[in-house]
């Protein structure tokens, strides 16, 4: 009798790169698949991959280096390339990569399983014709790339989601949107990824139902443009009348969403944020520069002062709400005047995160098209390591002002350091507590702050009622 099929499957990239994996994964379980414990014991290895960092594409060329040297040894095994690399080097991947059977773009997951089929029937035949090869030659590599579907599958939204196929009981992922229309210069995601297309709202709504009575508390909406949700589906579908009705969902008790375009921050979604309490009290809102020369070259659509405007008409609302941020230092033609805008756009606003950037050329993007990387690598470095100083001394501030205070944390796991469990709070800092507990996961638990660190925060564990009354006497939990 043979054996069920095994899958090994590795996610390279972002948040929406890991929910597009646990559909692939549910899509094969299924099927009659089961996950199997490493890559030596898969018959089919599937690399999800990401192109928006030349790093994330290193690492999938050299595994996929390994794994020709595997198929060498094992020729029936299936090789898989899924996301946006797939999409992007499919050329290369078929003409230079003959030991790679599949080739599937992000849009085009919806029917991975009988993709994934043909691929191991087509990949048996092979073995059959290599065997032959071998005699004549032994270092033959197996042929591959039998199957490409990239712009034009069926989209893995369309999958009806195994809601128990997921990494984490309390926490899960919903995809909102796929897509980008905006016309940023040094993003690959429009072309990787293809135009905006929006789920109707009953759609997410009955998942996040679905995930709910599984047990899941918090979901996090995803789309690279999360609050231009709904614009191809009529005026009436916003983001904020979604949040509304996700709100509903009795079980359901922290809502969070990214990523937001600074130009979709609008009075409809701010005055949502404000009343709906169990929206997460941050909003991350990439910036990328703090100088307008700079912003209408990288084509973001807003400027210095329209950006710091948005940030005002959410803080007025809802002062409780935290700003995180992404920004690109070594942009082609900034200069000392534009990063000097991009630290007073920081002083400004004062985030409480950020994620910093050196530019690079990604090909096929307008920026590099232009053929234009003219900052320094060194003074890139440089810039790079002034606005994490920057940055380091805003989030250092924040954490310090929460020392004494009782934050509700929902519970994710151990933490790095033995003897303690970390979780996250409503405004997404981390909060380190001394627990050895595995029932604690996915529970939401009263931290008293006592230390802040660099990135995160340090506390004691309450008795469970403290944080609805921060007046009364509070008990600590030993781990
Ligand atoms: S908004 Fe700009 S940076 Fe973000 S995904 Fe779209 S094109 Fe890329």
């Amino acid at each position: 009798m043979s054996r069920t099929p095994r899958y090994f499957l590795q996610s390279y990239g972002c948040q929406m790169n890991k929910l597009d994996s646990e559909l692939v994964e549910s899509r094969l379980v299924a099927s009659g698949y089961e996950r199997a414990g490493s890559e030596q014991d898969a018959d089919v290895v599937l690399l999800n991959t990401c192109s928006v960092r030349q790093h994330a594409e290193d690492r999938v060329w050299s595994r996929l280096g390994v794994l020709r040297q595997e198929k060498r040894q094992r020729p029936e095994l299936v090789v898989g390339v899924l996301g946006c690399m797939a999409q992007e080097h499919r050329r290369y991947l078929q003409a230079r990569m003959p030991h790679v059977d599949l080739v599937v773009g992000p849009s085009a997951f919806g029917d991975i399983d009988q993709q994934v089929e043909r691929a191991r029937s087509e990949a048996a035949a092979r073995r059959v014709a290599h065997e032959e090869a071998v005699q004549k030659d032994p270092r033959a590599t197996p042929g591959g790339a039998g199957i490409v579907t990239v712009d034009h599958g069926v989209s893995g939204d369309t999958i009806h989601r195994d809601v128990r196929v997921r990494p984490h009981r309390s926490q899960a992922y919903v995809s909102v949107m796929r897509g980008c229309n905006m016309p940023c210069a040094y993003c690959i995601v429009p072309t990787t990824r293809g135009a905006e297309i929006s789920r109707p709202i009953a759609q997410i709504v009955e998942e996040a139902q679905r995930l709910c009575d599984d047990g899941v508390t918090e979901i996090t909406l995803l789309g690279q443009t999360v609050n231009a949700y709904g614009r191809d589906l009529g005026r009436d579908v916003t983001l904020a009348r979604l949040l509304r009705a996700l709100h509903e969902i009795p079980s359901l008790r922290r809502l969070a969403f990214i990523t937001s375009h600074p130009n979709f921050l609008n009075r409809e979604l701010v005055d949502a944020l404000a009343g709906l309490d169990k929206v997460s009290r941050f909003l991350h809102l990439p910036a990328q520069s703090g100088s307008n020369r700079v912003l209408k070259a990288m084509r973001r659509g807003y400027t210095f002062e329209r950006y710091v405007a948005r940030i005002e008409l959410l803080r007025e609302a809802a002062p409780d709400y935290e700003l995180h941020s992404d920004w690109i230092v070594g942009f082609p033609g900034e200069t000392e005047e534009d990063f000097a805008k991009t630290i007073e756009l920081m002083e400004a606003v004062r985030f409480a995160q950020s994620y910093v950037f050196k530019y690079s050329p990604r090909p096929g993007t307008l920026a590099a098209e232009q053929g234009v990387d003219d900052v320094p690598d060194d003074v890139k470095a440089e810039r790079n390591r002034i606005l994490l100083e920057v940055q380091e001394r805003h989030t250092a501030e924040k954490n310090q002002a929460l020392v004494g205070q009782v934050e509700e944390v929902l519970v994710e796991g151990p933490s790095k350091v033995e003897g303690r469990y970390s979780g996250r709070t409503r405004q997404h800092r981390i909060v380190h507590f001394a627990a050895d507990d595995p029932a604690l996961i996915g529970r939401y638990v009263p931290v008293r702050i006592d230390e802040a660190l660099g990135h995160s925060l340090v506390g004691v564990r309450l008795a469970e009622n403290a944080a609805e009354d921060g007046a009364r006497a509070r008990t600590e939990v030993r781990a």
